[in-house]
């Protein structure tokens, strides 16, 4: 990454409970006000049946374009804090019913690995309601180390995932 070009973050966005369409556009509006950040776009909503845990309410989900000055580390703690804001609880139950839930899907072209912060988001190319709203944003954006949304999007089902009427 060149140290003058600001970086793209592409955020994903994801909520079924509490009225999710409304969870995620606040979290949108939220998205729009980060530090040292520019809001470059946002997907369509979503409608996606419920994953991992089957037996759930279905998800609204989104993405988000943000050109953003934060380090990454200092993004991911902006979104936690949205999460919270909008009174995400965590029970530690994994992939089960949230509020809302705010991921880092891409950040520029970093590779990052430590620990509480993987991206690209390591499940990211298997899930249809990541990659939809991402082909909204740039169906040619390059997912490091995983080639373009558009062909990703060709590899998986995407029957599950609608937009939102
Ligand atoms: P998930 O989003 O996988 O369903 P959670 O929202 O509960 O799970 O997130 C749990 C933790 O995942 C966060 O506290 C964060 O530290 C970690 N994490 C690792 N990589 C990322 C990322 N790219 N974006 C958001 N959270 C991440
Ligand atoms: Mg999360």
């Amino acid at each position: 990454m060149s140290p003058v070009e600001t970086p793209i973050a592409y955020v994903g966005i994801g909520s079924n409970l509490d009225d999710p369409e409304t969870q995620v556009r606040a979290a949108l509006d939220a998205l729009k006000r980060l530090p040292r950040s520019t809001f470059r776009g946002a997907s369509r909503l979503y409608r996606s049946a419920p994953w991992g845990n089957a037996d759930q309410p279905a998800f609204v989900n989104a993405a988000a374009a943000i050109a953003t000055r934060l380090p990454a580390r200092e993004l991911l703690d902006a979104l936690l804090a949205i999460e919270r804001a909008q009174g995400r609880v965590r029970d530690g139950e994994r992939w089960g019913p949230r509020v809302i839930d705010l991921d880092i899907l891409v950040y520029g072209d970093a590779r990052i690995d430590e620990a509480g912060l993987r991206v690209p988001h390591p499940h990211l190319a298997e899930r249809a309601f990541v990659l939809l709203p991402l082909a909204d944003l740039d169906p040619g954006l390059e997912i490091p180390g995983q080639g373009r949304v558009w062909a990703l999007v060709q590899r998986i089902d995407t029957t599950g995932c609608t937009l939102l009427a």
